[in-house]
């Protein structure tokens, strides 16, 4: 073989593999599902972020403040705010801008992945959004004042929302733990003690947060498939 026919089918090779990849890619985050299932599943990673308390908005950006949409997210009338706060632990360590997302809640959260509790200094616990008692605090800085929070920081459990179609199609209820199977080239994963959160109001969607989301290169994932585990004793419905 010359040199120049190596380099063309070289060519060839790599726009086929480009191909094959991108047709891979595009299916990622919405697995092929059965087609008896009610909705397809989508996972998403869930960064780093703050749920405001009214009060605690207006104390960080001033009285009278309203969030404001930058970005819906995939749940119906949840987005990413265009407000950032900074979260400062233990030693003056800090993790600038970290995104508020709305509307607001009745109990300011700040959700981390298990990097940023390191980085920030702090023990963090693995909790459902809302278990906040016994959790350590941190201080927020927003441009108009500080917040001091003595609880409400937490590593947000690994969870999947689910509708009571989705439950009864998965056979599992609220509070049961999935396995989540997620094949990436390289880092085929299942994740376990996926978290039910039922609501007759959500769409199908699993939350993990970064760390776990770039453990499996979920960006790259070619299929993600949500199981009840073998011998589980949870209480299916
Ligand atoms: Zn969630």
């Amino acid at each position: 073989m010359t040199q120049l026919t190596n380099s063309i089918s070289r060519t060839q090779i790599e726009q086929l593999v480009r191909q094959a990849l991108t047709q891979e890619v595009g299916g990622a985050l919405s697995a092929a599902a059965p087609s008896s299932a009610p909705n397809p599943l989508v996972v998403n990673i869930s960064a780093r972020h703050i749920h405001l308390s009214q009060e605690h908005l207006e104390i960080l950006f001033g009285k009278g403040s309203q969030l404001e949409v930058q970005k819906d997210l995939y749940q119906d009338g949840y987005f990413a705010a265009t407000q950032t706060v900074a979260i400062v632990g233990p030693r003056r360590r800090m993790i600038p801008n970290v995104r508020v997302l709305g509307p607001c809640r009745g109990d300011t959260q700040v959700e981390l992945a298990f990097t940023d509790t390191i980085s920030l200094g702090l023990e963090i616990p693995i909790r459902i959004s809302g278990d906040l008692e016994n959790t350590p605090g941190c201080v927020l800085m927003g441009p108009k004042g500080v917040v001091e929070l003595d609880k409400g920081v937490i590593r947000a459990a690994r969870h999947v929302h689910m509708s009571p179609a989705d439950c009864a199609h998965h056979g599992c209820a609220n509070g049961d733990k999935l396995h989540l199977r997620i094949e990436s080239h390289g880092c085929t994963t299942v994740l376990e003690d996926v978290v039910v959160r039922e609501n007759p109001e959500v769409k199908l969607e699993v939350h993990i947060d970064t760390d776990e989301g770039n453990a499996v290169d979920l960006d790259h994932a070619t299929s993600v498939k949500l199981f009840v585990p073998e011998g589980c004793k949870c209480k299916h419905s």
